[in-house]
């Protein structure tokens, strides 16, 4: 199976393992990677991972892990055994615990990126204020992607917003991973501060994690050809 050049990453954010396949199935793989969520994973398992890789998919499972060092390590372990491209981690688990994971699959020779959350971006200053930290929310992202870096991790989750600081001090090649895309950048819904596919690219990020935009289009496999194509207008030489 050879990746796809495609920076996007598809939400397969689905109740069912019929409903998720049914959407991957009107997509290329060539052409893109699936993510894998919480919801959909409690559901369907390890079986859906599978259906998917049949397909010829590469997945980005989305489980964010977030326990003791040792607990971790094998949950991570799990995962890359799956056979995933990728898997993630909450960075306030802290340097043991990422230290853990990583060194987990490097023993045994897995190759999934692994990446982490830093601080989900439904938390506000007063949410983060209640949990003690008295501190703007891009700081405590700055810290928390560059002790993610320092653990020898791929990269990081990240808003939109982010990517460009985070470029500055974490370097080109950390993966920043965002979600908050939208067609156009005044199109709205449940997310709050969107970008379109070009903004997020120009800003710094790495790859983008689109769902509704593409998942609820009439044709999924048009929507992300269009978007390829205006990525592909934009800086040709990717
Ligand atoms: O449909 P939409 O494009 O909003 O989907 C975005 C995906 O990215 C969803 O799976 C959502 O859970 C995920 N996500 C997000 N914002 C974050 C982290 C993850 O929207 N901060």
């Amino acid at each position: 199976m050879s990746s796809p050049a495609s920076p996007i990453i598809i939400a397969l954010d689905y109740p069912s393992m019929d409903a998720a396949l049914c959407m991957a199935d009107q997509l290329d793989p060539s052409c893109c990677r699936v993510k894998v969520g919480k919801e959909l994973f409690t559901r369907a398992g390890p079986s859906v991972v599978e259906a998917l890789h049949g397909r010829g998919f590469e997945v980005f499972l989305d489980l964010k892990f977030h326990d003791i060092p040792n607990t971790v390590a094998g949950a991570v372990q799990a995962a890359a055994e799956q056979g995933v491209w990728m898997i993630n981690v909450h960075a306030s688990g802290g340097r043991r615990m990422m230290e853990a994971a990583r060194e987990r699959l490097e023993a045994n020779r897995l190759t999934t990126h692994l990446i982490a959350v830093t601080v989900l971006t439904s938390m506000e200053r007063g949410d983060m204020a209640d949990i003690g930290l008295d501190i703007d929310p891009l700081d405590q992202v700055e810290r928390l992607a560059s002790l993610a870096n320092s653990c020898g991790l791929s990269g990081v989750v990240c808003s939109p917003q982010e990517s460009s600081r985070l470029r500055e001090t974490c370097g080109e090649k950390f993966f920043k991973v965002t979600p908050g895309i939208r067609l156009a950048s005044h199109e709205d819904d449940d997310q709050r501060r969107t970008f379109t596919p070009n903004e997020a690219m120009s800003a710094g990020s790495t790859h983008l994690v689109i769902g509704r935009p593409i998942t609820q289009a009439k044709d999924p496999m048009t929507a992300l050809m269009d978007i390829e194509n205006r990525l592909l207008t934009d800086s040709p030489g990717r």
